[in-house]
């Protein structure tokens, strides 16, 4: 029951809500979609996703705005992106519309769930679509199921903001034309080997390079990277094999249009990592969380900024960014769609 959570503690797992919608494609269509209470699906043993992993998923989040609005943030980006990475495993295309309705569903359908302003907490989304019918040659399935569940989740610095020690790996999260610019479970089932490793050895993440030169910098295994030069310029890597995160692609407008930093999105080469001023790791979960630390084989890289608080143009965007979602800043035209 919804009533029953203490906000301020939750962390990041799963709390089953009430509902989560359903849609199914077979025959070449998409049905109608539903909501349903049935938290479980039952699948043939041979259905694509458990045999050849056919699947991919989104993650965006729902929350209350100081104005006690529920809103959800660009969702409109995360169906553009689905498409993508369904197109990528010659999966259907979910179509935006039917996408961003079945959010707004979904969302006002659990609205118990979506946590108090302030609280710091909010409601996680997850869609994800998979191939559910009997595949045993290597092929395409040909019927999909797809989902959107959603599960409270707390606030992302509990105790305050921690930056982060990185690891720079000797595995690789993506090859040159491969993967990597998809949200697909492919892309973390193979990095969780890499991620147990540096939970051993006392990191907090890993930090890919391109896994062609091993000289430049892609991202860690669910966050983007962005960097601040010591002249206060704010930089992020480009590459085809980086996923394109939302909240990267937010903070880079943010820079440029609401604080008049200058930006460059190009190749970064981690020999002038060492030579920036700030570092962070964007994504949905945390917006942006600060990097301390970066430690290639025992060489350490100490970011300027410390490791005790964000660096000052890390935290200006942190703080426009989440004003901008929270309802305290005007946000860009279509940012933030209102669901009730
Ligand atoms: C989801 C994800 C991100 C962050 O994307 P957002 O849209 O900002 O949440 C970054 N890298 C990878 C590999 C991801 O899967």
């Amino acid at each position: 029951m919804a009533q029953n959570i203490d906000w301020s503690n939750l962390g990041f797992g799963y709390v089953q809500t009430d509902y989560r919608y359903v849609s199914n494609f077979k025959d070449g269509a998409w049905d109608e979609g539903v909501l349903t209470q049935d938290a479980n699906i039952v699948l043939n043993e041979c259905a694509g996703v458990l045999q050849y992993a056919q699947t991919v998923f989104e993650g965006l989040k729902a929350y209350r705005t100081q104005d006690g609005k529920i809103v959800c943030f660009r969702p409109d980006l995360n169906a553009d992106r689905m498409v993508d990475s369904a197109k990528r495993l010659e999966m259907p295309a979910f179509p935006k519309e039917k996408f961003i309705e079945a959010v707004k569903k979904v969302v006002a359908a659990n609205a118990d769930f979506v946590p108090p302003y302030g609280s710091g907490a909010t409601l996680y989304l997850r869609p994800y679509m998979f191939g559910s019918n009997p595949v045993i040659g290597v092929k395409p399935a040909s019927e999909y199921q797809f989902r959107i569940f959603c599960t409270p989740v707390g606030p992302y610095f509990k105790g305050g903001v921690k930056p982060l020690t990185i690891k720079v790996s000797d595995f690789d999260r993506a090859a040159p034309n491969g993967t990597g610019h998809i949200k697909a479970g492919l892309n973390y089932a193979m990095s969780l080997h890499a991620i147990v490793t540096a939970h051993e050895e006392g990191f907090d993440e890993n930090m890919y390079l391109d896994s062609k030169t091993r000289t430049k910098v892609e991202e860690t295994g669910g966050a983007n990277f962005l960097f601040v030069t010591k002249d206060g310029k704010v930089v992020t890597p480009k590459s085809s094999s980086i996923l394109p995160s939302i909240t990267r692609r937010s903070l880079i407008y943010v820079a440029k249009e609401y604080l008049g930093l200058e930006v460059e999105e190009r190749e970064v080469y981690f020999d002038e990592v060492k030579d920036f001023a700030e570092c962070g790791l964007c994504g949905t979960a945390a917006v942006i969380s600060p990097v301390g630390k970066i430690v290639d084989h025992g060489k350490e890289i100490c970011l300027p900024s410390g490791m005790s608080d964000m660096g000052p143009i890390t935290k200006k965007l942190y703080e426009t960014l989440t004003g901008i979602q929270m309802g305290r800043i005007e946000a860009p035209e279509g940012w933030i769609q209102v669901i009730e």
